[in-house]
């Protein structure tokens, strides 16, 4: 360990230019007039055991992690919380007593923009990856929420990801359907997600038929490049209300704030103006 007082954080990731984490970070240090500081590291899968221990001895107090990175962290970590020992992955990992604790935070990011919902409500997630199982995780703890639709290309990946959340939740039902015969069970959804790449820019759309949810439920894409996707500007066109992944980064990147700097990041009003602007929107 270094004598290095100044708190320093960062994203590993790779690649890792276009992570808005430093941006939003730094501005949040900014807004509270810290000496800090958060930065993007780019690290190749192949470093990453050996980057995190030579980082926190250079000072570094934790890290947020991204793709490829999750799941090695997750190996890493001394010690994870109960929901990232459950989803098998950590997006976040700081220093504790000496100990690389390593959290979830990507479910709690999600729910932060979501409406309550009403009790009894049915979910349909797009896509079996790491984002749904946090997210499946995440909605499957909430009291209102008693049936969930994992649908995936590959259904294997969605049954895979139900039965193994199904267990950890008596008042949740869960079932796996493929990407094709999407429509009955879309319009009987109460929040339809979106957790697949698709729509991202350079990535083909998301095509779903919302014509038959008539009951106006609410379509969540956890993509925000670009804010509207094809799939948000469907369902606008169909009367749904559209969420896009923005606030879902602005929600996950809030508790490793608060680990590495030791206050709870700001709520500025100013976050999602700053990162549309660096993507190019108004
Ligand atoms: P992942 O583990 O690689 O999962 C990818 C998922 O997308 C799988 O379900 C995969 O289906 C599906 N998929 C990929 N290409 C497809 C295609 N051509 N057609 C149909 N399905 C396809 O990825 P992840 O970590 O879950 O991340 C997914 C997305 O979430 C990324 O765009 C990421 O940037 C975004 N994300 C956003 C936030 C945020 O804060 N807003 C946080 C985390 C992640 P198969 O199983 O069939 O391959």
């Amino acid at each position: 360990m270094t004598s290095n007082a100044v708190p320093l954080a960062g994203v590993l990731g790779w690649p890792i230019t276009h992570s808005l984490s430093p941006l939003l970070h730094m501005h949040w240090i900014k807004a509270l007039g810290l000496k800090a500081y958060y930065v993007p590291l780019g690290c190749a899968p192949e470093d990453f055991i050996s980057s995190v221990p030579a980082l926190l001895k250079a000072g570094f107090r934790g890290f947020n992690v991204t793709i490829p990175h999750k799941e090695a962290a997750f190996a890493l970590a001394d010690t994870v919380t109960p929901r990232a020992q459950h989803i098998g992955a950590v997006n976040t990992l700081w220093l504790e007593d000496g100990m690389l604790v390593g959290d979830s935070t990507d479910g709690d990011g999600f729910l932060s923009a979501l409406p309550p919902l009403e009790a009894g409500s049915h979910i349909v997630v797009i896509g079996a990856g790491g984002a749904a199982k946090a997210i499946v995780y995440a909605l499957a703890g909430l009291e209102t929420v008693t049936h969930i639709t994992v649908a995936n290309r590959t259904i294997a990946r969605a049954e895979a990801l139900c039965a193994q959340i199904r267990p950890l939740f008596d008042h949740t039902a869960f079932d796996a359907h493929g990407l094709d015969g999407l429509d009955h069970v879309l319009s009987a959804a109460d929040v339809i997600v979106n957790t697949t790449a698709l729509g991202m820019k350079g990535h083909p759309p998301l095509t779903l038929d919302l014509s038959a949810c008539t009951a106006s439920p609410i379509a969540y894409d956890i993509v925000y490049t670009p804010p509207l996707t094809p799939f948000l500007r469907e369902a606008q066109a169909n009367g749904l209300t559209a969420i896009n992944g923005l606030p879902m980064l602005i929600g996950q990147a809030r508790p490793g704030f608060e680990k590495w700097y030791g206050q709870a990041a700001p709520h500025t009003g100013e976050e999602l103006s700053l990162l549309k602007r660096a993507l190019g929107q108004t």
